[in-house]
């Protein structure tokens, strides 16, 4: 069997797999550094560092690591500067989005958890193109550490918007958050980290179960079973009302906010009435909602909403209690925005079209729904 990357280890993995090789765990420390504090990249290099005990030096010759370090095949740059998007070839020549986002000197890296998604959700690039395959732990953390060099240090925030759903692929994620979280490495704080679903309700409750500390956006687009069902195909799995009730659990459980996604679509979910039962759904979770005016791409035919409707939903939630911001639309040009990543590449062949059922769900997700 192939070695796994060393990108793929958590601390305690990592522990584990130099006593497995009759050496100390405490050795791990000084290679965990090497990964994620020196951002090594080269895997026989790590084998001539001289600040690392001769037995591990001699380990690391005898058995020459492996690590993720995606080949960075383009890279574009807002016109405003702000926003980059890379596109990271996968060791198997698989390719996907990053994107690095700065405002105000703070910097946010959106990564991706898939190739592909199989989610479908109609408006959505990464939806149109259907499910590749699932991201590894250390392809998710080198994303992390690929922004990272890029900025020269001092990412603040995380958030797993990019390409695919990260709840579909739970374990590898959870591992990868681990990893990247770690005050021993990257140690990216959990209360900067933010894993978006579009409501894959097991996960939501696995989340609450295993007590994980990121934070937690749902994307509803939808005030009803129909309009959602139209727009998010998942919604048929798992309704709209099983998802509420989801999130209920999850801030009784958690106390922590969740962030509702509501991608603005001019004339499909944009009224105040859409608003009022918005804020009707809310009722009880202790939430946040981020108003998305459409981004544009080839396969969907919808306009975002203008500035006057966008500002009277938000008049609508307030008046029910539920706070919001309208984002501001950043990357477009570059088609960095929401829902806009696609990695269009020959070697990126879409296995599953997004018309077919949901392909292989981690087993590991409980079947509660
Ligand atoms: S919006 Fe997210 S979940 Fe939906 S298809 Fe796009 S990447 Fe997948």
């Amino acid at each position: 069997m192939a070695r796994p990357s060393l990108h793929d280890l958590t601390f305690r993995a990592l522990e584990d797999e130099l006593a497995s090789a009759g050496l100390p765990r405490v050795h791990a420390l000084p290679l965990w550094r090497a990964l994620y504090r020196e951002w090594e990249t080269i895997g026989p290099a790590l084998a001539k560092n001289a600040a690392f005990p001769p037995p591990l030096r001699r380990w690391l010759g005898e058995h020459p690591p492996v690590l993720d370090v995606p080949m960075e095949h383009d890279m574009r740059a807002s016109a405003d500067g702000q926003t980059q998007k890379f596109l990271l070839r996968l060791g198997d020549g698989q390719t996907i989005e990053t994107v690095l986002m700065g405002y105000d000197g703070r910097h946010t890296a959106c990564v991706s958890t898939q190739a592909g998604c199989a989610m479908g959700c109609v408006f959505c690039a990464t939806g149109q193109m259907g499910f590749v395959r699932h991201l590894r732990a250390g392809e998710i953390v080198a994303q992390v550490l690929h922004a990272q060099r890029a900025l020269g240090g001092g990412l603040r925030n995380l958030v797993l918007m990019g390409m695919g759903e990260p709840l579909h692929n739970y374990d590898a994620v959870m591992a990868a958050l681990e990893i990247i979280a770690d005050s021993r490495g990257l140690g990216l704080a959990p209360g900067r980290i933010t894993i978006s679903t579009v409501g894959v309700v097991p996960g939501i409750l696995r989340l609450v179960e295993e007590k994980q500390p990121w934070n937690l956006a749902v994307s509803l687009h939808g005030s009803t079973e129909e309009e959602r069902a139209a727009l998010v195909p998942v919604s048929a799995r798992w309704s709209l009302r099983t998802l509420i009730s989801a999130c209920h659990e999850y801030s009784r459980q958690t106390e922590r906010k969740i962030f509702f996604e509501w991608t603005l679509i001019a004339g499909r979910n944009d009224s105040p009435a859409h608003a009022e039962r918005l804020g009707a759904l809310l009722r009880g979770i202790r939430s946040h909602v981020n108003l998305i005016p459409l981004n544009p791409t080839a396969g969907y035919d919808g306009t975002e909403s203008g500035a006057g409707a966008a500002a009277e939903f938000q008049r609508t939630l307030r008046r029910a209690g539920v706070p919001s911001t309208v984002r501001q639309r950043r990357g477009i040009d570059v088609a960095a925005g929401c829902g806009q990543l696609t990695a269009q590449r020959p070697s990126c062949v879409p296995f599953f079209p997004p018309s077919q059922p949901l392909p292989h769900p981690d087993p590991h997700l409980p079947r509660k729904a």
